[in-house]
Parts: structure tokens; sequence; C-alpha cells
């Protein structure tokens, strides 16, 4: 399937503009996670921690597919940040050297 470059450059900024949410939510859980830590201590904020990640997991599950076929790209952060092309259809998500 070809892809005109307009539309190559809309599946880049709409992949890097879902990834950066996921990171911004994935920090914000860590940030909460740390605040019922300090409200709560030790006993409780394992419990909020574990429904912040199964909520992120649910978003990626949702969220993070590529923008040209729409396939699963997969959960995990480190693939988020590692990922420059869709396995699936082989489009471009990240531009050479860009983060
Ligand atoms: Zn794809």
């Amino acid at each position: 399937m070809a892809y005109t470059t307009e539309q190559l450059l809309t599946f880049r900024a709409t992949y890097r503009r879902r990834r950066r949410r996921l990171l911004v939510l994935f920090g914000l859980v860590m940030l909460a996670s740390l605040a019922l830590l300090l409200l709560y201590g030790e006993r409780n904020w394992n419990i909020g921690f574990a429904v912040g990640v199964a909520g992120l997991i649910v978003l990626a599950v949702i969220d993070h597919r590529c923008p040209a076929c729409r396939k699963y790209l997969g959960s995990s952060v480190a693939g988020m940040l590692l990922i420059r092309q869709c396995p699936k259809c082989g489009v471009t998500l990240v531009d050479q050297g860009a983060a």
C-alpha cells in the first residue's frame, strides 16, 4: 500500500502526539503513586499504583496503534520508546534521528 508524503507526515505527527500523551500519563501515574505513598504510607500506595498501571495498559491497548493500518503496536514502554516503524505495514512512525 502506497501513501502520499502528506499522509506519511500526518501518520508521524499523529503517532508522536499519541506517544507523548501516553508518556505524560505514565509520568502522572508515577507522581500519583508517589503522592499516595506519602499520604497513606506503604500499606495502600501499591493499590493506587496497580490501578494506575492497569489504566495505562488499557489506554495503551486502545491508543497505541499504527495511524496508517490501525494495528496494535504493543503496550510496553520500551517498545513505545524504541519503535520507529510499524511492524505490520512498515510505515515510518518516527523520523530518523528524531527522539
Ligand atoms: Zn501500520
